[in-house]
């Protein structure tokens, strides 16, 4: 049984050693479901390298505006795996994720055999190691890689990739994502990619909920806004949400807090992330004790009104609240 398993899963890297040497050759056609806020930029730079794309997204509207750049739009993943051998998934969450793969009228349904399918959304690792067992029973290969950075690393082509999945695959992998990202690691087997996702994430909004309170404990006492965040930009209390992110209306341009948090990473994806790490921790017995306050902090402000605001709005959210 096991020589049995060794020569099939030989069998099939070498399909997929083949669709991709074709591919670098020829540069077919990339299969792109989920246009949203990341998936559209993402697309584009595939495009810009001059990949053809074969695209779909639930929502009309997100279609059509990529079908002006020049995409190929089809009425289902299914109709995607017909007609591409590499296909890059960005969806919002785990039941999406198992919808366009396995449902009624996903990928699974058209699959071709040696094809290669990357899911760069931030969903359970439990869930991308069922989606790998059910890609591979149809003889095609699985690799999670979801990615950091943001929607300005996205249009720029500079997110960084988290790849889980069968080591010989990775160069193939590696071909196309650097087509949107200038940092791919390599993690381990598939669901490594989500788990180093989740871990970095969860520490994002550690250090954003607690940027956002420092930020304003200052404010209080009297410090001006923008000499506060220098200072400590130049301290010990620096971090990416300090001073590539800051919450605080005023003290950058080109954030979401410039912006009245509009665009960038939506509070309920990230309470999302953060639900992913508390079932994570409960699953492997690790004390999270700051993420799971974040979650709660962060599933509090969604059902105050703040879920479509990107996550930094944690800083007006804590004002409101010392308001009351
Ligand atoms: P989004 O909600 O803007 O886009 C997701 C898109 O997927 C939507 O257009 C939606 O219509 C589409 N979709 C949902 N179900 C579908 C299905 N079954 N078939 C086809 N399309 C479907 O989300 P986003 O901000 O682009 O984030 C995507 C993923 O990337 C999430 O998992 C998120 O956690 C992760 N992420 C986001 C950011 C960010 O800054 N926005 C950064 C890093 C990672």
């Amino acid at each position: 049984m096991a020589a049995f398993l060794a020569r099939s899963r030989c069998a099939l890297r070498a399909q997929v050693a083949m669709v991709c040497s074709r591919a670098m050759a020829s540069k077919t056609p990339v299969g792109f479901v989920g246009l949203g806020n990341m998936g559209n930029p993402m697309a584009k730079n595939l495009l810009k390298h001059g990949y053809p794309v074969i695209a779909f997204d639930v929502f009309p509207d997100a279609c059509k505006e990529f079908q002006d750049s020049g995409a190929q739009i089809m009425e289902s993943p299914a109709d995607v795996a017909e007609k591409a051998d590499r296909i890059i998934t960005m969806l919002p969450s785990s039941p999406n994720a198992i919808e366009a793969y396995t449902g009624p009228n996903g990928i699974l349904t058209k699959v071709q055999k040696g094809s290669l399918l990357i899911d760069s959304s931030t969903i359970d690792p439990v869930v991308s190691k069922e989606l790998e067992k059910a890609v591979e029973k149809m003889g095609a290969v699985f690799m999670d890689a979801p990615v950091s950075g943001g929607v300005g690393a996205a249009r720029a082509g500079n997110l960084t990739f988290m790849v889980g999945g069968a080591e010989q695959e990775f160069d193939a992998v590696k071909t196309l994502l650097t087509c949107m990202g200038s940092n791919i690691f390599y993690c381990g087997e598939v669901g490594t990619g989500q788990a180093a996702k989740i871990c970095n994430n969860m520490l994002l909004a550690i250090t954003m909920i607690g940027t956002a309170e420092s930020m304003n404990l200052g404010i209080r006492l009297g410090l001006e806004p923008k000499l506060l965040a220098k200072i400590l930009n130049m301290s010990s209390g620096r971090c990416w949400s300090s001073d590539t992110y800051n919450p605080v209306p005023g003290v950058m341009e080109g954030v979401p807090s410039a912006n009245n948090y509009q665009g960038g990473f939506g509070t309920t994806l990230m309470t999302k992330d953060l639900g992913l790490a508390q079932y994570s921790a409960t699953n492997t017995k690790t004390p999270i004790p700051l993420g799971s306050l974040s979650h709660q902090i962060y599933r509090i402000m969604c059902a105050k009104g703040y879920a479509q605001k990107d996550f930094s709005s944690v800083f007006q959210f804590l004002r409101e609240e010392e308001n009351l």
